[in-house]
């Protein structure tokens, strides 16, 4: 047991958090290793040899105390290898523990949770129930992770070595080593590699054996992963030459056959770090939901899209309607000191189209000076115009700073041939700054 401790404690690099390391360690030293009885049977019993509430070891809770409870031995697994740690109950008489999470430090399982009803204390025989519908959730994603590692390896090769994963009850995702990313072509062929493997419907085989022996027949150990003298080898699916399709090192939580994981879908790829590349997958209902909502978003996005083009349509009408409607456009004309001027006010247009007819009118009128007021959603816009030929009398910028100021506008500013401002939102004032254009002109 000694030798036992001592490997553990110089496997275990600690959570980072060095008060609460210490009281794990006490513990360890004390107690020594939890079992874990979970691989067959999702319920135990087991003595409560701990109580941590606060980071402190206590002797009991209460209701609603949060704490983390440690027991002789547990059906929860303890989060690792990837796969998250089980959820439950740990009940005894009517007194009630929900575990939200199970870790494992230094081979001790860890059930944090809270009390829901009664008390808990030291020494007490208790019932654990691990939540068996979560369970079996995790068991097809981490069997599907280990399909997904073998086809990887299958397409691209027996150069992608794992990098990290993480197996939860909704999707798993899986990183490895690949410079670049995969293509479109490639991930077909590993989906469907596994999943012709999952329609086998072959037994998943786990057994116990020498690490030597293991390695030999070629089962995959990560690299920088300490393991035990014995391991535990999990098995699944063949080959047509009847060789093995996955055989890896594994303490995790597996399906009896490969046909309970349904289907596995590569959702998204990314990169994580130089040279790491990441796969998300799902499978069974998590999948087809996914393909539902995808669907759906689909739809919203066509008809957001058509909305916008009806929307784009109808202002376009609404545009030429106040061009061509007397009642939206008022015309000041005419010609001071033989320059001549054009100033229209239209209503409900859209500021952004001003300069696009100012240039048409320019062209139109041949030698003047044109201002146009649009006038939207009460907002006035000022653009103005000056024909080249009389640029050396007169500038658009001073006059759109002019009629800006009366309109009760702000800044303006352009060239001396093309000119834009604010001004305000009192069209009434319009005549007003048009009479002193005309003054402005007359001047020149
Ligand atoms: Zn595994």
């Amino acid at each position: 047991m000694d030798e036992q401790r001592k490997k553990a404690r110089h496997a275990w690099k600690g959570s980072g958090d060095v008060k609460t390391d210490k009281l794990w360690y006490e513990i360890f030293e004390k107690y020594g290793s939890t079992e874990f009885v979970g691989y067959k049977s999702l319920r135990t019993q087991g003595l409560i040899i701990q109580i941590i509430k606060n980071n402190k070891s206590i002797n009991k809770i209460k209701q609603s105390d949060k704490a983390i409870i440690v027991t002789n031995q547990t059906s929860f697994y303890g989060e690792s290898g990837g796969q998250i740690g089980d959820t439950g109950v740990i009940k005894f008489n009517n007194n009630k523990f929900k575990v939200l999470d199970t870790k494992k430090i230094l081979k001790m399982h860890l059930h944090y949770g809270e009390v829901i009803k009664g008390k808990f204390k030291k020494n007490e025989t208790v019932n654990l129930i691990v939540d068996s519908k979560k369970r079996q959730r995790v068991k097809i994603y981490h069997s599907a992770t280990h399909l997904l590692h073998a086809s990887l390896r299958k397409i691209l090769g027996t150069n992608v070595t794992q990098k990290g994963s993480l197996v939860s009850f909704d999707k798993l995702r899986f990183d490895f080593s690949c410079s670049k990313p995969i293509s479109d072509i490639d991930i077909k062929k590993i989906e469907n590699v596994a999943n012709k493997i999952i329609k086998q419907n072959e037994k998943v085989n786990i057994s116990i054996m020498p690490y030597k022996k293991a390695v030999e027949k070629g089962a995959i150990a990560l690299f920088g992963e300490k393991y035990e003298d014995e391991v535990r080898v999990v098995s699944m699916g063949k080959e047509e030459n009847e060789s093995i399709f996955s055989m890896e090192l594994c303490g995790g939580t597996h399906i009896n056959k490969t046909s309970e994981i349904n289907d596995i879908k590569i959702i998204k790829q990314s990169s994580v770090a130089s040279g790491i590349r990441r796969v998300e997958a799902l499978s069974g209902n998590d999948l087809s939901n996914y393909i539902k909502a995808e669907k759906e978003a689909i739809f919203v996005r066509e008809k957001e899209k058509k909305n916008k083009k009806e929307r784009e349509k109808l202002d376009e009408k609404k545009k030429i309607d106040s061009l061509e409607d007397p009642s939206k456009n008022i015309l000041v004309e005419g010609n001071e000191n033989a320059i001549k001027y054009y100033f229209r006010t239209i209503i409900d247009f859209p500021p952004n189209d001003l300069p696009k007819l100012l240039d048409k009118l320019k062209i139109e009128i041949k030698s003047g000076i044109i201002i146009l007021f649009g006038v939207h959603e009460k907002n006035i816009s000022i653009v103005v115009g000056v024909t080249e030929d009389l640029l050396s009398k007169i500038n658009a910028v001073d006059i759109v700073k002019k009629v800006s100021e009366i309109l009760g506008g702000k800044g303006g500013g352009g060239r001396p041939d093309f000119a834009r401002a604010g001004g305000g939102n009192d069209k009434s004032n319009i005549p007003k700054a048009c009479d002193a254009v005309k003054e402005l002109i007359k001047s020149c």
